[in-house]
């Protein structure tokens, strides 16, 4: 169940939106530029992503999609996944990590 929901707030967090439970309905942030299918696929999966805001934010868990860490992620940190989307919206290359393989 969790999958879905992560997946669709992180298209949202790609997008540069915020998604945020109000009691009846949601409310994204900045509103009004969402893609259609993604406000659809909100709409779809509802319940999903309700559940899953609702245990955010925690220390344990990305702010932004709710992946689970095994250490204390901080407030303000994203699990990698977001940050390599934070970091794709700015433009940043991110190089992947070299490996030295034992000789
Ligand atoms: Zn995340």
């Amino acid at each position: 169940m969790d999958t879905i929901a992560r997946d669709l707030l992180r298209d949202f967090h790609r997008h540069g939106i915020r998604v945020e439970v109000l009691p009846d309905r949601f409310r994204l942030n900045p509103s009004g530029i969402a893609p259609e299918p993604l406000r659809l696929a909100l709409r779809d999966y509802g319940d999903e992503v309700a559940a899953l805001l609702a245990l955010l934010p925690s220390p344990n868990r990305c702010k932004v999609c709710g992946e689970p860490s095994r250490s204390p992620v901080g407030p303000d940190n994203h699990c990698v996944a977001c940050a390599l989307i934070v970091a794709d919206r700015r433009g940043w290359t991110v190089l992947p990590v070299q490996h030295e393989r034992a000789a």
